[in-house]
């Protein structure tokens, strides 16, 4: 029976979920990716990602005729699109690999009901996770909100099911797919711009995705210790293949517990794949308590006063600008500001300042994060805001508030980062590069900081006394 695939967040031609099982019920097998409207509106014209999907479907398109097959590219709301391309090819079944966005579940809700409608059928796989929705569970069939448990679950479940990230191949069934052309209209065409993603150091495509990995093996060892370092390479960069699924994260886990067997992932394999768990840990908070998207995960945190009205405005903005006066948190915003990228220590330095040193919403910066990224995914930015809030599912107390000098100090011993982001501070010595203001003199295009860390630490326990009652 002919099959439609629709990719989304799945741009790749090899182990692949929804192109495996509709190229193994026979075919003929149409692909098809669609320029979704509601998602594209009000991006910016330069937006990185957009120019990354694209570079990659032209990758995409271009393996598929490889294998005699062909990628149809559409652009306006997918919900009619998918329907009406369905009803063209007069395809029985359109496969998908599952989105736990909530907006991408409405979305294929909405298009499931108009297919069925016409008789036709979305059938959805599990692809971009290992472990999905509720298959971890605690023994007593709740929710694991707790990182460690849902781990050791986690891998216990993978441990005894290895199939779990057993490739799901396309070649052997390429017999399959329906011959034709497809056609990529160009990013003007989409109404964006080119974009040099080389500049940002990112290869877009199954290409860019399996060369950060072959880049990353050899640093996989030293993880552990190096990962912490903004100045030092040493993370993977595949996010942002994770998230448009240029990477398969079977192969990836599979990858590693290979190299773990054979004792060549030193200490920090397990480190490494505890932070593959951490993203779906975090899609399964979102599928579970879908309410996080708008409210704490711990409702209480919600009484919390958040700065508000000009001076929390003018505050957040240069937040945003990278000219808070805290060289770490500046250089920090620069790079995702001319990048696109932050690294994760940095992530946790800039966010916990944003809550606890300027007292403002962590959904205002949740919201700022997700315009920037390169590698945006909701559950992980919303897990990560709501661990520095302290209102999410971790059991840090919100009193441990992190020192934006101390965090410099340990991460950016000498100024490396720092200097490379804001070079008029080239000129301070290990000790300044990190407190600017002990440097009197010697530092002229640099604002003096925003705010009093040891001032807005004592505020933000007052702001915080609300969760205790
Ligand atoms: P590596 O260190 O090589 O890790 C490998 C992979 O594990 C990552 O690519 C990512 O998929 C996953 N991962 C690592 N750390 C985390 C984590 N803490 N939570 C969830 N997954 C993780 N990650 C995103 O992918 N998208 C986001 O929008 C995002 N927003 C964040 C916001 C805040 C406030 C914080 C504190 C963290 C956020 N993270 C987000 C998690 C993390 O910072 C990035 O995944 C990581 O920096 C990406 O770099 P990497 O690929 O080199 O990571």
């Amino acid at each position: 029976k002919s099959a439609l695939v629709w990719f989304r967040r799945d741009l790749r031609a090899f182990d692949h979920a929804a192109l495996h099982h509709a190229l193994q019920a026979g075919g003929p097998v149409y692909c098809a990716f669609v320029f979704d409207t509601p998602i594209l509106e009000g991006l910016p014209r330069d937006d990185r990602r957009v120019a990354f999907i694209h570079a990659s479907l032209a990758e995409l398109a271009a393996e598929l005729e490889q294998m005699n097959g062909h990628l149809i590219v559409r652009h306006g709301d997918a919900r009619a699109i998918i329907p009406a391309l369905a009803a063209e090819l007069d395809v029985a079944t359109v496969f998908v690999n599952e989105d736990y966005d909530p907006a991408a579940i409405a979305r294929d809700e909405a298009v499931a009901s108009t297919l069925r409608e016409a008789g036709r059928d979305l059938r959805a796989f599990k692809d971009q996770v290992v472990l999905a929705k509720a298959e971890v569970l605690s023994q007593a069939g709740k929710p694991l909100t707790v990182f460690t448990p849902y781990k050791n679950a986690w891998l216990k479940k993978l441990n005894l099911d290895p199939g779990l990230v057993a490739p799901l191949h396309v070649e052997p069934y390429a017999a399959a797919f329906a011959p034709g052309r497809g056609t990529l209209p160009s990013l003007a065409q989409l109404g964006f711009d080119e974009v040099d993603l080389g500049a940002v150091g990112v290869t877009p495509g199954m290409t860019g995705g399996a060369a950060a990995f072959e880049e990353f093996l050899p640093k996989l060892a030293p993880y552990g210790t190096a990962r912490d370092f903004p100045a030092v390479r040493g993370t993977s960069q595949l996010s942002l293949h994770l998230r448009f699924g240029t990477v398969s994260i079977r192969h990836l886990v599979r990858t590693v517990r290979e190299l773990a067997a054979h004792g060549q992932a030193g200490d920090g394999g397990a480190v490494w794949l505890a932070e593959l768990v951490w993203r779906e840990f975090y899609q399964q908070i979102l599928f579970h308590f879908p309410y996080v998207v708008r409210s704490a995960f711990k409702p209480v945190y919600d009484r919390i006063e958040w700065e508000t009205g000009a001076q929390a405005d003018e505050l957040f903005a240069a937040w945003c600008e990278g000219r808070t006066g805290y060289p770490l948190v500046d250089a920090a915003m620069l790079q995702l500001n001319r990048t696109g990228f932050m690294h994760n220590r940095l992530r946790m330095v800039t966010a916990s300042f944003l809550v606890k040193d300027l007292g403002i919403d962590w959904r205002r910066g949740e919201a700022y994060f997700a315009l920037k990224l390169n590698d945006y995914e909701l559950a992980s930015n919303n897990g990560g805001w709501q661990w520095a809030a302290s209102s999410g599912c971790d059991a840090q107390p919100f009193f441990r508030i992190f020192n934006p000098v101390t965090q410099s100090q340990k991460f950016d011993a000498d100024g490396a980062f720092i200097k490379a982001f804001l070079p008029q501070l080239g000129q301070l010595n290990a000790k300044e590069v990190h407190a600017p203001w002990l440097a009197v003199g010697k530092v002229h295009d640099y604002p003096p900081p925003v705010v009093q860390h040891d001032v807005a630490r004592a505020r933000t326990l007052e702001r915080f006394a609300v969760v205790k009652g």
